[in-house]
């Protein structure tokens, strides 16, 4: 590797990512490029060299690796983006190069919340469809046409873009990016009389405010659970353990 700076591919889209990002560029010993896959019409763009789109699978991404004369892969994709982390583990193992998932804690449950707990939007669908007819659905927008067939419900539907699955009837889609404000959460709860929320158990304090609004207000919560990384994968729970991670790489 001699004494050039280490090229780290960061896979991102989200604050984890854009954080590690910033820290390469300065002076760090690392150059960063940040991967995005290319979702969100606008996305919040981290600094320094950016690529957009995706590699064509574990094969298109061991290619990309070697071509672009990578050292290291920061997987610091969304925790619900299980497909990535998944390509990311086999491609640098391919290569036998260091490969860390930064995953961030999922939320702790208070004594006075309501959730659910589960597997996936399969189970988060049947559960939600028992607990209530009026149900804010806080889960991105690829995955909503999961609930097009609920007819007699009625949904508010929250995500950055429109999307782009058929829907079901009864619904109001409200485009917003957080951070949310935990006042605006409960007045939305309370407007909208919202029987029950779901969400992924994504972590992090983006839009973490939705929950302790729907505890203030009685509300329960259907929690869908993580997908799971790849046996024996190495993580951090934090930028800057992931930051500690690299600097000891032999
Ligand atoms: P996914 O299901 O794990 O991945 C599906 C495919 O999208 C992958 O096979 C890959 O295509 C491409 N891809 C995903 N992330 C990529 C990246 N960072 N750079 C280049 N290609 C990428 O992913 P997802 O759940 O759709 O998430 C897509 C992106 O949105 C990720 O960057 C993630 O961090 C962000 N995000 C996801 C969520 C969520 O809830 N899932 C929430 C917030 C942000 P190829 O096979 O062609 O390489």
């Amino acid at each position: 590797m001699g004494d050039r700076s280490r090229r780290v591919l960061i896979l991102g889209g989200t604050r984890e990512a854009r954080n590690l990002a910033e820290m390469m560029s300065s002076d760090s010993g690392f150059t960063a490029v940040s991967s995005l896959a290319g979702r969100v019409s606008e996305p919040v763009l981290p600094v320094g060299e950016v690529r957009i789109g995706g590699f064509g699978g574990v094969d298109g991404l061991r290619n990309w690796l070697g071509d672009n004369d990578i050292d290291v892969v920061i997987d610091a994709t969304h925790p619900f983006a299980g497909v990535i982390s998944a390509h990311a583990a086999a491609a640098a193992a391919a290569l036998d190069l260091p490969v860390l998932h930064v995953r961030r804690p999922g939320w702790r449950k208070h004594r006075e919340d309501r959730w659910i707990r589960v597997p996936d939007i399969a189970a988060a669908v049947d559960t939600a469809a028992g607990l209530g007819s009026r149900i804010f659905l806080t889960i991105g927008r690829q995955e909503v046409g999961a609930f097009a067939d609920l007819t007699g419900s009625w949904f508010l539907i929250r995500a950055i873009d429109p999307p782009s699955a058929k829907l079901p009837p009864n619904h109001e889609l409200l485009l917003a990016r957080g951070p949310f404000a935990i006042e605006d959460e409960i007045r939305l709860l309370t407007e909208r009389r919202i029987d029950v929320l779901v969400t992924k158990d994504s972590g992090g304090e983006l839009t973490v405010a939705k929950l302790f609004a729907a505890r203030a207000c009685g509300i329960p919560v259907v929690m869908i659970d993580r997908p799971s990384l790849p046996a024996g994968a190495r993580t951090a729970e934090s930028v800057a353990a992931a930051w500690d991670w690299l600097r000891r790489l032999p």
